[in-house]
């Protein structure tokens, strides 16, 4: 099966939320360089202390560090029946860094599912968001409760809201989706390897649709 597959999308158009189910689906690593980092600043490494203030600002990691990161994680044995890249590539450098990475790992990009939302919509979920602080798993005060307030379902750990997750980080966040990320969207048009998804649509319709552009192309 070709697995190689990006998840890309706005900030809050539920990337993580179809991350989690498709590498329990088809049994891929997930690479979440936003994950990453928030590993890094919560294990107090190097990596964590260079990427938090940027992180807290809502503004973009510098490339040759989150390149450097990804470039170590794709080149591990367990990507080499595909992975799930969440997150990455964000900016044109990042995408031609990535295409000589797997051109050369023979692990090339087969599939890009590409989460459509609409803003308002992206506002509310960011703003009622919260995340487990030990998995990663994410949840909303209103649209997607836990089953215990304040405690994760998947593996219990305390559920918290993201520092970037404000009004001001968010703002910030969007201009660099629309300024450095979207332009990605055309660069793998072109290679016909993008496939919308409506992010509208409830989590389980999400995964339904992603699976179908996964299977088809297997
Ligand atoms: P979201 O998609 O909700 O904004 P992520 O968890 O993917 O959240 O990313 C959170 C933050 O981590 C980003 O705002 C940025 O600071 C940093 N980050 C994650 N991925 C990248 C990347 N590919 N390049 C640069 N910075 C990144
Ligand atoms: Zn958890």
């Amino acid at each position: 099966m070709k697995l190689n597959i990006i998840l890309m999308g706005p900030p809050g158009a539920g990337k993580g939320t179809l991350a989690k189910r498709l590498i329990a689906k088809y049994n891929i690593p997930h690479i979440s360089t936003g994950d990453m980092f928030r590993d890094a600043i919560k294990a107090g490494t190097k990596l964590g202390s260079l990427a938090k203030d940027y992180m807290a600002r809502g503004d973009l990691v510098p490339d040759e560090v989150t390149i450097g990161i990804v470039n170590e994680r794709l080149s591990k044995d367990d990507c080499s029946h595909g992975y799930l890249l969440d997150g990455f590539p964000r900016t044109i450098k990042q995408a031609e860094a990535l295409k000589e990475l797997t051109t050369n790992l023979k692990r090339e990009v087969n599939l890009v599912i590409n989460i459509i939302a609409e803003e308002d919509e992206l506002i509310k979920r960011i703003s009622g968001r919260r995340v487990c602080k030990s998995c990663g798993a994410p949840y909303h005060v209103v649209n997607m409760r836990p089953k215990k307030e304040g405690i994760c379902d998947q593996c219990g750990g305390v559920l918290y809201q993201r520092p970037d997750d404000n009004e001001e980080a968010l703002k910030v966040r969007l201009n660099h989706y629309y300024k450095d990320t979207k332009p990605l969207l055309d660069y793998y048009k072109k290679s016909g390897i993008l496939a919308d998804v409506n992010g509208m649509l409830g989590a389980d319709s999400v995964l339904s649709l992603a699976s179908k552009f996964i299977d088809e192309d297997n």
